[in-house]
């Protein structure tokens, strides 16, 4: 099974800025794609004491597994990092593929692929990007988008939250001296400037509590009181759909949205907690956090376990996770129900089939952050966020609203309605103010002044009415509207050479597929055999290259999730079937069972390791000179046919992997990629 493998810093710095003045993109989004900030509006939103820019942000999940993931949604506008699920358990052995994105989202994920420590070091080497990358100032953004909040995500036991490791990771988000000390002595001359920048290290005092579908609402409570009272964070407790009850969840399901096929089984129900206990947590904890002037929160909504009624995954997978569309109307149900039974009392992050159609929706809800997923998933992946912000900004022009808070007076048109909540007197000239703004366009803060809060608050909670109704009743949601998977063309990839429309680039979450360039060539099948003391040679037909434009692998962001395979139009998916290269000759040997490539620079050397089929070659090549060697020979090569001191009569050496691994060496680390990145830095470490 593949693993994921964090990238040296100072080479993910490396090319990151060389890239952007190369190629006016960064980690292959291309710079046209970036969102700047709107200058005309103010999206910045409250969360848990602090003030990112936008409200969103990549939920936990693949999108904040690794830095380069969590730069790429910074570079969409996300601004609330909901950081990947750590945990104790970081071995895990995790089903391949695992997320299924041919119709409304299906995954069989669970937490950090990577260890602890790893995980703690990626989160830091993404802040410390970002910085960067602002403090270069050539992302061109608008005043005050450049606020980002981390909040951190845990699981899944309170013995396993209390293990020192997992106290250390927690420990180390909140003081990140020590890893930013170290991560700074690592960015390389070149970028020397940015040595001396004043990088945060108070990284994060938020935690988002993820608990096991079926965790007892005890332990649920047990935790978050020790991540209040003990570890004196903000906490926000993640809650599951089932909170709905059985009737409810298939109702919406089944019968309202019609997707009959997926069933709840019984027992997620019995082992979840219910809504008297959930409701009656949430009032001790946030009891709780207020006693200690701490932020309590809870997030709709976990994904929903269903029978693995699909092939996709494999078989040994009984249950599997819901995501998407369906789920979307399914955690705003929660949310009307959490509303009607609390108000606005507790803040909701929220998370469920979230895109740029309903991301307006969900702010105008008040819900913070509005975090998106499946959607990154789909063709675009990272490029898809930008349109939410320019969508939530054309909602609010349209509605004449310049910050978030008015935006929600504004948004449904229940302002007025909200006021008449407020108890405020016919007479009361806050009233009439309030009154004269609205119809006026004026400004609905300075009209309100100390009650404008609690009409934002009354606001939430009647738009949060229109809301719920209006997207259980809307096809969007429905099985008829999310039931066709991504076109195929009926034709299967090769290791060279596609319809190369690029889908796989930015649908992997990791950035792992890359673009690279191939001369326009045919390489033959080209034999040599020693005889009568000669090389005698045969050709047969070989690969071709009919395209100079050419998709690759990098074989440590790749874990195998198979999210490319849905998204190529070609079968056979690209992580399996293009060139796969490792970024260390340890990987190579230690995967032997995948074909694929590592490359390397030793002095004026430059080696190339090569699989195909199992057999094994190396190349080394050292200006005009090129030694290969396979099992049983090893011969240089001049003018094209192979030379050694004494051949054996018969000895075979077949040359057509020489000129497959020639033609890779000559593009692949001589062109900006990940993988003579770290082959650039650390010879330049070594001088
Ligand atoms: S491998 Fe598939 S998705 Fe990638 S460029 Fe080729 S055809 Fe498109
Ligand atoms: S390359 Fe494909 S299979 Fe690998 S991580 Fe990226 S999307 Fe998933």
């Amino acid at each position: 099974m593949a693993e994921l493998r964090p990238y040296p810093f100072g080479a993910l710095v490396t090319r990151m800025f060389r890239e952007l003045d190369e190629r006016q993109s960064v980690f292959d989004l291309p710079l046209r794609k970036v969102y700047r900030g709107d200058p005309q509006r103010d999206l910045s939103a409250r969360f848990q004491g602090h003030h990112p820019s936008t409200p969103l942000g990549p939920a936990a999940g693949p999108h904040t597994q690794m830095a380069q993931n969590i730069v790429l949604a910074f570079l969409g506008g996300c601004r609330v990092m909901e950081l990947k699920t750590v945990q104790i358990m970081d071995e895990l052995d995790i089903p391949r593929p695992c997320i299924d994105m041919e119709t409304v989202g299906y995954n069989v994920e669970w937490s950090q692929e990577l260890k602890l420590e790893e995980s703690l070091d990626e989160y830091v080497k993404a802040s410390m990007l970002i910085e960067m990358l602002v403090a270069s100032g050539k992302l061109d953004l608008a005043p005050g988008y450049e606020r980002v909040v981390f909040d951190m995500s845990v699981g899944y036991d309170l013995q396993g939250i209390q293990t020192d490791r997992v106290q250390a990771f927690i420990a180390g988000m909140r003081d990140a001296g020590t890893v930013v000390d170290r991560l700074r002595k690592q960015i390389p001359r070149e970028f020397a400037q940015f040595r001396d920048l004043d990088f945060a290290t108070k990284l994060s005092d938020t935690l988002t509590l993820s608990t096991f579908h079926g965790c007892p609402p005890e332990e649920i409570e047990l935790i978050m009181r020790h991540l209040l009272a003990d570890l004196g964070l903000h906490a926000i407790v993640k809650l599951n759909p089932m909170l709905l009850g059985p009737a409810r969840c298939r109702g919406l399901l089944n019968d309202t949205l019609g997707y009959t096929e997926a069933q709840v089984p019984d027992t997620a129900f019995e082992n979840d907690a219910k809504w008297p206990q959930v409701q009656a947590f949430c009032e001790r904890l946030g009891d709780l956090a207020a006693e200690r002037g701490l932020g309590f929160g809870v997030k709709f909504s976990n994904t929903l376990i269903v029978r693995n009624h699909r092939d996709m995954f494999p078989a040994s997978e009984k249950e599997m996770y819901l995501s998407g569309p369906p789920l979307h109307v399914l955690a705003m149900n929660l949310v009307g129900q959490f509303r009607a039974t609390f108000g606005d009392r507790w803040p909701i992050s929220f998370s469920a089939g979230i895109d740029k159609q309903n991301f307006p929706d969900a702010v105008a809800l008040g819900l913070v952050p509005v975090t998106t997923c499946s959607d990154l998933l789909k063709a675009g992946g990272y490029g898809r966020a930008p349109a939410y912000l320019s969508n939530l900004s054309k909602a609010m022009n349209a509605c004449g609203a310049a910050t978030l808070d008015e935006y929600v007076l504004r948004a449904y048109g229940k302002a007025e309605a909200a006021l008449a909540t407020l108890g405020l007197a016919a007479d009361d000239p806050t009233r009439a103010a309030c009154l004269d703004a609205l119809a006026k366009g004026g400004d609905l803060a300075a009209a309100a002044v100390e009650r404008f809060a609690d009409w934002v608050s009354a606001a939430k909670v009647l738009n949060t009415e229109v809301y719920v109704e209006r997207c259980t009743a809307d096809p969007r949601y429905a099985k008829a509207q999310n039931d066709k998977p991504p076109k195929k063309i009926g034709s299967h990839l090769t290791l060279f050479d596609c319809i190369t429309c690029d889908k796989c680039v930015p649908v992997c979450p990791n950035d792992a597929n890359f673009t690279f360039d191939l001369p326009v060539d045919s390489i033959p099948v080209e034999r040599f055999t020693y005889r009568d003391g000669a090389w005698q040679r045969s050709e047969g037909a070989g690969f071709t290259t009919e395209k100079k434009h050419q998709l690759a692998t990098f074989h440590d962001f790749c874990n195998e999730c198979g999210n490319c395979d849905v998204f190529c139009p070609e079968d056979g998916g690209p992580y399996k079937m293009k060139p796969r290269f490792f970024g260390t000759e340890a990987d190579w040997r230690l995967f032997g069972t995948y074909d694929g490539f590592h490359l390397r620079r030793e002095g004026e050397v430059e080696i190339v390791m090569g699989r195909f089929d199992g057999q094994e070659f190396t190349l080394w090549a050292e200006g005009d000179a090129r030694r290969f060697a396979g099992e049983g020979f090893a011969v240089n090569v001049v003018d094209g046919a192979p030379t050694c001191e004494a051949p054996d009569e018969g000895q075979v050496v077949d040359l057509t992997y020489f000129h497959v691994m020639e033609h890779l060496r000559r593009s692949i680390l001589h062109t900006l990629n990940y993988v003579s990145t770290r082959q650039d830095v650390a010879a330049r470490q070594a001088e």
